[in-house]
């Protein structure tokens, strides 16, 4: 449960609320870049920026509880250019050996270099695939959701490569066969790019980890991002619930709360058991992650659970506070538009259900 932190993620909370407090919300006039770069400075100056790099010392025995604890902190004041605040993470870098650990994961965790993550193929094409020729891969394929990747210096993309199967390969944009195919922006404002690899050669040792072991490595990557979604949404699931709260005890035209009708009053407690649920469910999660257990079941379940709640919350939230909450520069309508896209990203919410049921009906596995 939030309430039984231990000092030191307790203290981390409180340092987040206060960042979030004096170094975010005030940004909110300013456009993405500004507010993103003073807020990467304010975050590098506190100590906050390194959270997410493996040797940072924050909390070292509670890893995940704490980016959760961070996360979920600091979305709950729903300020601007949340994705500022922390640095590169190692991604399915986390361990490799040389050379990518010199050339390629030293670079990014300094933010010399950017990453990005090469998994999502257009459903008409063939999967990427690679073939090794000496000290050489040969790739051919393509990528059709890299975020960032049209700003990034490489690819770390799911290649099928012949004789041995999925693996995890690094590759340099820059490399001659990468073809930046499009640019493209989502509804919640996030960059993304479309790739075509055609024969791009790179060096075997661009491999990240075992030959063939690419699906866990990537898999694990993803597991790690949706539990942070969820710890994200329950954040603002706080602040939606503050939101209305407020709203619902100041009075409508009658002179009486707006929370006094009953249907009103019922759609807001409804959101807050949701909201209590979504939350129980990210602790606990976040805690048997800690423990070193295999979180994959519990993990897609909180994506899933804490991604639709928020949906449903700013959606209802809309309705209650009326049409002033769709005008373009409201807060709800800016969430709204932020949290839609991640019922999709890091796996659709349909496709993960299916996924929980054969964890429990096929491999007996996970507690959900
Ligand atoms: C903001 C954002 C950022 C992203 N960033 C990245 C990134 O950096 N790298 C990357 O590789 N990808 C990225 N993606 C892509 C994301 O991973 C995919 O959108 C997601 O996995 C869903 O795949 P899809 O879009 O191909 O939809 P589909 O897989 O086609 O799914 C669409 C719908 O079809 C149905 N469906 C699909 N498969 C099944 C099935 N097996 N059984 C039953 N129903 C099914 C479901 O209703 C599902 O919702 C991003 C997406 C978004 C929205």
């Amino acid at each position: 449960m939030p309430e039984q932190l231990n000092p030191e993620l307790l203290a981390l909370r409180d340092r987040c609320a206060t960042f979030a407090s004096e170094h975010m919300v005030p940004l909110g006039d300013l456009d993405y870049g500004d507010a993103a770069a003073k807020v990467r400075a304010a975050s590098k100056q506190v100590g906050l920026f390194g959270l997410t790099q493996p040797d940072s010392e924050i909390a070292k025995d509670s890893k995940q509880l704490a980016l959760c604890v961070a996360r979920e902190t600091l979305a709950a004041a729903n300020p601007p250019a949340m994705d500022a605040v922390f640095g590169p993470s190692a991604g399915v870098l986390g361990q490799v050996g040389e050379p990518l650990a010199s050339t390629h994961l030293a670079p990014l965790l300094a933010g010399e270099k950017r990453g990005s993550f090469g998994f999502t193929e257009p459903d008409d094409a063939e999967p990427t695939r690679g073939v090794i020729e000496g000290e050489r891969l040969i790739i051919n394929g393509q990528k059709s959701y890299v975020t960032g990747g049209a700003d990034a210096d490489f690819i770390n993309a799911l290649v099928r490569i012949e004789g041995h199967g999925p693996s995890m390969v690094v590759i340099d944009t820059e490399t001659e066969g990468v073809i930046l195919e499009k640019r493209f922006n989502s509804l919640d404002g996030s960059h993304h790019a479309a790739f075509r690899f055609e024969q791009v050669s790179v060096p075997v040792a661009h491999v990240i980890g075992e030959l063939g072991q690419g699906l866990p490595k990537a898999m694990r990557q993803i597991g790690d991002v949706r539990l942070l979604f969820a710890a994200q949404a329950c954040g603002y699931l706080i602040w939606v619930m503050d939101l209305l709260q407020t709203h619902l005890q100041s009075p409508d035209k009658s002179g009486a709360p707006r929370g006094d009708k009953d249907v009103v009053r019922w759609h807001y407690a409804d959101l807050r058991i949701k909201a209590f649920a979504a939350r129980s469910m990210l602790y606990r999660t976040a805690r048997l992650a800690d423990q070193g257990e295999n979180i994959v079941n519990e993990g897609m379940a909180c994506k899933v659970f804490a991604t639709e709640c928020i949906g449903e919350a700013v959606d209802t939230a809309i309705q209650l506070v009326g049409g002033s909450a769709l005008v373009d520069d409201h807060p709800l309508a800016i969430l709204y538009k932020k949290v839609r896209a991640w019922r999709l990203a890091e796996g659709a919410s349909d496709v993960l259900r299916l996924n929980i049921g054969r964890g429990i009906l096929e491999l007996g596995k996970g507690r959900v």
